[in-house]
């Protein structure tokens, strides 16, 4: 390896200064994720001992769930540096050029929302992943000609939250691929005791049990609810914070029992009011709700679809008996009212 300087994470920008500060800086502070965590730990173990490039990773599963934080401990783990990338925005080959002539000997480039790829950039990657090679064709017509540019081996990590768009070709072309799925309570609930002592909340147990069981199995809501709560007590209890208080921020905010928001509501409302609850197309859904479909198929139906409050069925969503039983039992709180 021919550099070890410590990872530069290139998109500080992206990040508020608070989330950097929650993210955990090496994969042994990590919560949960077990099964993930020791596949990954086995995998950077063997190439460090052998002196190998670890295998190219794939991380898939819904946004907040730790693919980031994985990727930006993973270089840490190796003593190498990382480079990041998103793939929304490598338009062209040559978008990936800098990054790929700047890659030192196993060292770590994350391209984020990898499916949003375009497919010209996708193969201009293939010779660079298998045989750490790019094509460059230079000239036009029959002027035109080809040059191989050997590069140095490294490791990609790509991170996507639609796995199912990704190529056969690219996904086959992933050593190492894994699925994160959502938190339990009781590792939401270390995740935040975690970030209350790193933000000086002090936070009995019961208050971090119900934020927990509010955060839809995401640490990186667990963070945001986290915050919140911290503003609101500071605001309104002088600092305080005890399970009446954490209630009373979170209802405030239209966060119900289950932790669904007011948006996630909307979305099994407009399906049981207007769609007479379903089938019914995600782009109507979408139209109708005046959002676009690829937060709702992100951000919003994967929790949804997994508490089994929505189904997906060749025709369309449906709101399914439990869906109805939420909604039919939330109280027509304030948030609700401003929704319609
Ligand atoms: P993704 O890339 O999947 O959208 P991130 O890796 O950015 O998600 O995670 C969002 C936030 O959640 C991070 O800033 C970090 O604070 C927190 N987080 C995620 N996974 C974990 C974990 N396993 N343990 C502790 N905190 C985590």
């Amino acid at each position: 390896m021919e550099s070890f300087r410590e990872p530069s994470i290139q998109a500080p920008e992206e990040q508020p200064p608070e989330d950097r500060a929650l993210r955990p800086q090496r994969m042994a502070d990590m919560v949960g994720q077990r099964a993930v965590y020791e596949r990954l730990e086995i995998a950077i173990d063997a190439a460090r001992k052998r002196g190998d490039t670890l295998g190219h990773i794939l991380l898939d599963g819904p946004p907040g769930l730790g693919k980031t934080t994985f990727a930006t401990c993973i270089p840490r783990e190796l003593g190498t540096t990382l480079q990041i990338a998103s793939g929304a925005a490598l338009a062209a080959p040559k978008d990936l050029l800098p990054y790929l002539t700047n890659v030192s000997e196993g060292s770590v480039l994350f391209i984020d929302e990898i499916h949003r790829l375009p497919i010209a950039v996708e193969e201009f990657l293939y010779p660079a992943m298998e045989d750490f090679r790019i094509d460059i064709t230079l000239g036009d017509g029959v002027a035109a000609r080809t040059i191989n540019m050997p590069l140095r081996p490294f490791t990609l990590v790509g991170a996507t939250t639609r796995a199912g768009l990704i190529s056969a070709p690219m996904r086959d072309r992933f050593v190492i691929r894994e699925h994160l799925d959502y938190y339990s309570p009781e590792d939401l609930a270390e995740i935040i005791r975690r970030s209350a002592v790193k933000l000086q909340m002090p936070m009995d147990d019961v208050s971090a049990d119900e934020i927990a069981r509010r955060s839809r199995g995401t640490p990186r809501l667990a963070n945001n609810r986290l915050r919140w709560i911290r503003d609101f007590s500071t605001s309104r209890a002088a600092g305080a914070i005890d399970i009446d208080i954490a209630r009373s921020a979170l209802e405030m905010q239209g966060i119900d029992e289950l932790g669904l928001d007011g948006f996630d509501r909307k979305y099994l409302e407009t399906i049981q009011r207007v769609f007479g609850g379903g089938p019914v197309g995600i782009e109507a859904i979408a139209h109708t709700m005046s959002s676009a479909t690829d937060t709702l198929e992100d951000d919003v139906e994967p929790f949804l679809l997994r508490c089994e409050l929505v189904v997906r069925t060749p025709r369309g969503r449906r709101i399914t008996p439990r869906g109805e039983e939420h909604l039919g039992t939330l109280p027509q709180s304030g948030s609700q009212a401003r929704l319609f």
